[in-house]
Order: structure tokens, then sequence, then C-alpha cells
């Protein structure tokens, strides 16, 4: 017998390390462990759908004659066990680029190794593995576009081969716990439905038309420009090499160079997924620390009643709040809102992006520590190829730029359903007077984005300033 200890990898299929567990001519026992890193600082919202793609990856090994046994623990105790109980040979699973993770699996590997059970690990979350894409001189982590470049260039992997119900061992797994088992209350936010079937349905739909408008919509928030696979990717119910085929036959088939160039940029941003992950991988710090080692430490405000109000969506910067509100419903937001937001944060309230971050790995279902982190950092000017610190957001004109009919902030702040998009766009122009007639129920707001934007300019040139 082989275990493969299944972690944000929830799929049998274009699985490289489950193929090569069955591949080793031994029947494979499928795992995932409930253990505290997957669960601490988990929000309702994420854990729903972690059960919901449990739930649909053991249907799929049940359709198999097998089963997925679902246990709760430290994995560098109950991986060990559950190998011993099946008589394994050897563990496989598939790398996680975290700190944390690479702890824990340092952990059971020594627990295993001590049980004399072999250990192996695959590269399989990402297309090429961190290390392998390199400059010949100087820090490959400082520019995405040299990373884009290569990774663009070089061969993919085809889908890993897919168990059939002769490699599976023939286990009878216990039920999976409830999000109440687990001590959390049902999510406030609609959980995005995160199964194999409904990554492959957004898949086929995506990639059959969405796909050659993607360059040019996937910044307009009230539009479904984007993919949304996000929290399919987390957790992996679709794997990369699954997904970048899809995404090399809508090449083929584009009708012009736009198309073939929107295809393109969609493939650019799966990248910077894995940019972050070779960034992560090499430098685990960077979860708590800033990227660019300012010569002194920035001077972060701390001002709780700015912070309570940028979480509940109430700080009267209307996309701002339109996208925290989104987040709270739906434990998703928008990319280029979550680059308002960030910026928001950190620049208009000069707060600490690590404040920022905790929110986001709390409330969000996409929640993936290398994405979030390099995003927070890229936003507040502390990361790896960021926003420079004096290009700071108009977020009043970012909003007129890419929600030009108030419709994402309509739907998210009802208290402008009467108010039309000039006078939600201009809210920080109006006279109290205005505000109380046009949204007597949304605030003013709470800081003035010009001064703010010469604070933060200073504060950042403060910090860089060694003498
Ligand atoms: P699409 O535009 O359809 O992109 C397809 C996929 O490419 C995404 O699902 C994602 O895997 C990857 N991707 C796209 N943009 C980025 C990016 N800028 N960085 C890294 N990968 C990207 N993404 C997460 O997956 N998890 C997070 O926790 C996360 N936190 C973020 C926090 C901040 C402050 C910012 C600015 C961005 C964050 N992102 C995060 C990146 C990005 O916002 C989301 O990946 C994207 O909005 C997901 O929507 P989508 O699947 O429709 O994206």
């Amino acid at each position: 017998m082989n275990v493969f200890w299944h972690r944000r990898d929830l799929r049998p299929d274009d699985n490289r390390g489950l193929a090569r567990a069955a591949a080793a001519d031994e029947s494979v026992v499928p795992l995932f462990v409930l253990d505290p890193t997957v669960l601490d600082h988990a929000s309702p919202v994420r854990v729903a759908t972690l059960l919901e793609a449990l739930e649909d990856l053991r249907s799929q090994y049940r359709d198999r004659g097998s089963d997925l046994l679902v246990v709760r623990g430290e994995a560098s105790a109950a991986v060990p066990e559950v190998a011993a109980e099946y008589d394994a040979t050897t563990v496989v699973w598939n790398e996680d680029y975290s700190g944390l993770a690479r702890e824990r699996d340092r952990a059971v590997r020594a627990a295993l190794e001590d049980e004399g059970i072999a250990a192996e690990s695959l590269h399989d979350a990402i297309h090429h593995e961190p290390g392998s894409i390199t400059p010949n001189q100087g820090d490959h982590y400082s520019v995405f576009s040299y990373f884009w470049k290569k990774w663009r260039d070089r061969d993919k992997r085809e889908p890993a081969v897919e168990p059939d119900a002769d490699d599976l061992a023939a286990v009878s797994g216990e039920p999976i716990p409830t999000l109440s088992d687990l001590g959390f209350d049902e999510p406030e936010a609609t959980p995005p439905t995160v199964t194999t079937a409904a990554a492959r349905e957004r898949v086929a739909d995506f990639c059959s038309g969405p796909i050659y408008d993607y360059a040019d919509r996937r910044d307009y928030p009230a539009e479904s420009g984007t993919s949304r696979l996000s929290p399919q990717l987390k957790w992996g119910t679709i794997g990369p090499r699954e997904l970048y085929a899809a995404t090399e036959r809508a090449a083929e088939r584009a009708e012009s160079d736009d198309d073939r160039e929107s295809v393109r940029e969609f493939q650019r941003q799966l990248a910077w997924r894995e940019f972050y992950a070779h960034v992560l991988a090499f430098n685990p710090e960077t979860v708590t620390e800033d990227f660019s080692g300012y010569e002194n430490d920035i001077e972060w405000h701390d001002d709780p009643d700015a912070l309570a109000a940028w979480q509940a969506g109430e700080t009267g910067c209307p996309i701002v709040d339109a996208g925290m509100r989104q987040l709270q419903a739906e434990g998703w937001m928008h990319n280029r809102v979550r680059m308002l937001v960030a910026s928001f944060l950190t620049k208009d309230l000069l707060l600490d992006w690590r404040a920022g971050y905790d929110w986001f790995r709390r409330k969000l279902a996409d929640h993936d520590t290398a994405n979030d982190v390099g995003g927070w950092q890229w936003a507040a000017s502390t990361g790896t190829d960021a926003q420079p610190y004096f290009r700071v957001f108009n977020p009043m004109k970012q909003g007129r730029e890419y929600d030009p009919d108030a419709e994402y902030i309509r739907e998210y702040v009802p208290e402008f359903a009467d108010a039309s998009p000039a006078e939600i766009h201009g809210w920080h122009e109006l006279s109290d007077a205005e505000r109380k007639r046009i949204a007597p129920d949304y605030p003013a707001p709470i800081v003035d984005h010009a001064a703010r934007r010469e604070q933060a300019i200073a504060m950042f040139e403060r910090a860089r300033d060694d003498s």
C-alpha cells in the first residue's frame, strides 16, 4: 500500500503526486488531515468551501470503488498513524510552499522516517518549481516581467494521468466533519461552489468566450470579465496543467491576434500566481516582514476606528466600501478593487498592510498565503516589483474609470440606490447638506485623499532615508 496525502490538491485527476503513488504498483489509500494549520485563522466561508471540496473528492473516489479518509489531528501524528494502519511503504504528497506548511511537512517526514516509512513529495501546484526560473545574474524575485518571459516560453507538462479503480485501495472512511463539528458558525458570506465539476464548467465557459475579452474587461468589477477560478485554484479542485491546456486550446481557436493576446494576458495572471509561490518559497519571512527592507521602519498609524470603518465598508469612499462589502457578502473581491482597498488602507488610512492582510486571510474564500501577501505587499509598496510608493491610487478617479455607471458600487452599497453616478463618484466633493439629501445613511469620507497622499509619500520617504 501507498498513502497519498491530499492537501491543496483536492482532485484525483491531473494530480502528479497521486499519479506517482498509483504508478508504484501499489494500491493507494487517499487521505486528508484536518490539522491546525488548515483550520487556524480560517473563516467559516473558507472552511465551508474546504468541506464541500472534500465531499466532492470523496464522491469521485467512491465512483472509483475507493474512498477518502478524513482524519483530525496534528499531521505529524495522524499521517504516520494512518500509514501504519494500512501497512503503507510510502506516503506521497504534493509540495506546499508556505513556511508553515513546509515546517509541518518536515515534521511529518521525520515522524514517518522514525516508523521506517518512506516519504516522497512532488511539485504539482505550479508548472515550474521554485528555483527553476532564475536569471544568470541578479535577484530573480525583483522583476516579474523577467519571470513571465521565461515562464511563458518554457514547455509545460501534460496533465498527470488519472488513477483508475485498480490503482485505489477499497477503503471506507468515516463521515466528514461538519462546520459545527469543527466549531465554526455558518458563514455570513455565500461561499462559491468549489468542486471539480464546477471548476471544469467554469473553465469551459470562460475559455469558450470571455477569455477573448479578458484583456479588455478584466479591470471592470461590474462585469464578469475574470474567471473567478481563485477558490478552485486555492483548493486545487482543478489541476494547473488541465487549466493551462484549456487556455492553449482557446489560443488555437482564437480568430484574431487580439484574441490570442487576451489568452496570453490570462496566462500572465496565472504566472503571477506562480511568481508569488516562488517568492514565498525562498522568502518565507515575507508573510510578516516587508520584502523591500526600507532603511527605517515605516511609521504606520495606529487607528482602530479607521480600521473598523475599512473592515465594515463605512469609509465614505464608495468603491472601497463596495469592495469591502463584497468581501463580507461573498468571500471574494474583484482584483482591481482588492488593489484599491489595499491602497486605501495603506496610503489613505496609513495603516499597516499586515492589518489588511489579516482581515483578508480571515474573510477570503480564496485566501492563498503567497498571493495574499504578494498582493498586499505590492499595494503597500513594500513588496517585490511593487507599486512605487509615490504612485498612489486616487480611489475616486479609479471608481470613475473602472465603474463609470457605478453599477458595481450600487450593487454592494444600497444606500446609493437613488444616486446618480456623478453624485456617487463625486461624493467627496459634495456639501454635507447634499450628502444628506442624496444618501442620508451613507457616511461622509473619513479622510481627505489629497492630504493623505502627501502624508503617505512623506512617510515612505522617511522610511527610505538612511541619513
Ligand atoms: P482571474 O483574473 O481570472 O485570474 C486567474 C487566476 O490567476 C486567479 O484565480 C489567480 O489564481 C491568478 N491571479 C490573477 N491575478 C493574480 C495576482 N495579481 N496575483 C496572483 N495571482 C493572480 N489571489 C488569490 O488567489 N488569493 C488571495 O488570497 C489573494 N489576495 C490578494 C490580495 C490583494 C491585496 C490583491 C491586490 C490581490 C490578491 N489576489 C489573491 C490576486 C487576485 O486579486 C485574485 O487572484 C483574483 O482577483 C481572483 O479572481 P479570478 O480568479 O477571477 O482572477
